[in-house]
């Protein structure tokens, strides 16, 4: 067993990583962790990152919250498993009557699973079975999982589905509202919201809209490049939706839980969804994903074929329990807010000084920086190299966006302002060094 726990060296590490599945070669950062701690991952050589990852989203307070770690060890000695087929447990129900409660009250039926994309899963055969139609819609810029019929919903990277189809037949795709590069050619002065009337004209000419079950839609788009609607756009949609009987199925498994500093992104937005599905945050880093149903359609989840030997596992129960109880007593959200508002206040005077950065773009603890080599054209510059610099520099800052020209932020959700600003100004280094090197009016003149 030696050296299987404990200080590895980074060589020994990539020398046992031939055994991983090489999917991996490409990931966000070359590290490797040693341990973790709040906001900080050490790595195998004992250097210090600021983690603005979170895991994509999930350690929300921070890694290894001390409050989540002791709940998890007195769980472990109460039961570890029991499977939600076999018997009822009580922090399955607790959990199941609180996250009903964080809705206030309107959703509830709460089914967990093990993860997001099994969250999505089992939300499209609800939809499906509830309302006995057999059309979805989802957005293009979306993600909703790996798997196959979440995979089907999804299309932030048409990569993501290569050599993998068919998958399901029933999906089609609609223009997210992604104001910076319309899908529909349109710029903000000119819009009247075209592609809200792309929705109506589909449901005239191409399908009956009672033949669709379900909208799948990200609140803010996540791996899509950290994109936000217009709120008039969601009320206008959940009133066509409520118009034709059509389920508005919200994935706040990036956005809730406080990252956008309300419980969920649909509180933000004013808008009521018949479906939600949660997972990354929920339970600070230990696998779980939750399906909620509003209130009138508990009943009519009776007999859905559907079932999960892990989902609502105890030890995740317990850890959701208390990232709950965390949230609220250690006032995070006000964090997320406080916190939030000034982060997006220092990027967007930012980008008055650097022409690299296009657009800034978020709510609360969600940001997106989308760069750009030239302020005309918005041609996309990668922001990987941008993130690289980020983590010689000792800050872990993801990518998305259909260009992976989007950096995401997404720090714990009790980030401190000291540990933002030291964010900011390395940020403006690595921002100035890069900008440099991309000179578009010396392109220009070329
Ligand atoms: N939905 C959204 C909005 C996500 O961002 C993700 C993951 O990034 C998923 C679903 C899939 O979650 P998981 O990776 O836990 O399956």
């Amino acid at each position: 067993m030696e050296g299987l726990i404990g200080p590895i060296s980074r060589k020994k590490l990539e020398e046992d990583e031939k055994i991983v599945a090489p999917i991996f070669k490409v990931r966000h950062f070359p590290l490797s962790v040693l341990k973790a701690e709040g906001p900080f991952i050490i790595d195998s050589d004992g250097k210090r990152y600021i983690d603005f990852s979170t895991g994509m989203g999930a350690t929300i307070l921070g890694h290894r919250h001390p409050k989540v770690i002791s709940a998890i060890m007195d769980q472990l000695n109460r039961y570890v498993h029991i499977c939600a087929h076999v018997g009822q447990y009580d922090i399955y129900t607790q959990l199941a009557k609180r996250l009903s409660e964080l809705t206030g009250g309107i959703l509830g039926g709460t089914f967990l699973c093990n993860s997001g994309t099994e969250a999505n899963e089992g939300a499209l055969k609800f939809s499906l079975w509830i309302t006995g139609r057999h059309h979805v819609l989802a957005y293009q810029g979306s993600f909703h999982g790996m798997t196959a019929g979440s995979l089907s919903l999804t299309s932030s990277e048409s990569v993501y589905k290569k050599r993998n189809l068919p998958l399901l037949g029933n999906v089609s795709f609609i223009p997210y509202p992604y104001c910076y590069r319309c899908y529909l050619g349109l710029n903000q002065n000119s819009c009247s919201l075209e592609c809200l009337t792309f929705v109506e004209r589909y449901f005239e000419t191409v399908r009956d809209p009672e033949d669709v079950a379900a909208i799948f839609l990200e609140p803010i788009q996540g791996d899509g490049g950290v994109i936000v609607p217009p709120a008039e756009y969601l009320h206008k949609l959940q009133k066509l939706c409520r118009q034709y009987g059509v389920f508005l199925v919200l994935d706040e498994i990036q956005t809730g839980f406080g990252r956008t500093g309300d419980w969920f992104a649909f509180q933000k937005f004013k808008v009521k969804p018949d479906i939600i599905t949660l997972g990354k945050g929920i339970a600070n880093g230990l696998p779980l994903g939750a399906i909620l149903v509003k209130k009138e359609l508990i009943d009519k989840l009776e007999g859905v074929p559907h079932g999960s030997t892990f989902g609502g596992n105890p030890l995740s129960c317990r850890a959701a329990l208390e990232t709950i109880q965390v949230i609220i007593e250690e006032k995070i959200l006000d964090n997320v807010q406080k916190v939030g508002r000034s982060l997006k206040r220092a990027l967007t005077n930012l980008k008055k000084e650097h022409f690299i950065i296009g657009d800034v773009r978020g709510e609360g603890l969600m940001l997106g920086i989308e760069f750009i080599r030239n302020p005309e054209s918005k041609e996309p510059l990668e922001a990987r190299s941008i993130s690289l610099e980020l983590f010689k520099k000792g800050f872990l800052v993801p990518v998305g966006g259909t260009y992976k020209n989007v950096l995401r932020l997404l720090p714990p959700l009790n980030i401190s302002e000291e540990l933002v600003e030291s964010f900011i100004e390395t940020l403006e280094e690595v921002v100035t060094k890069i900008e440099r090197r991309i000179d578009y009016y010396k392109e220009e003149r070329k």
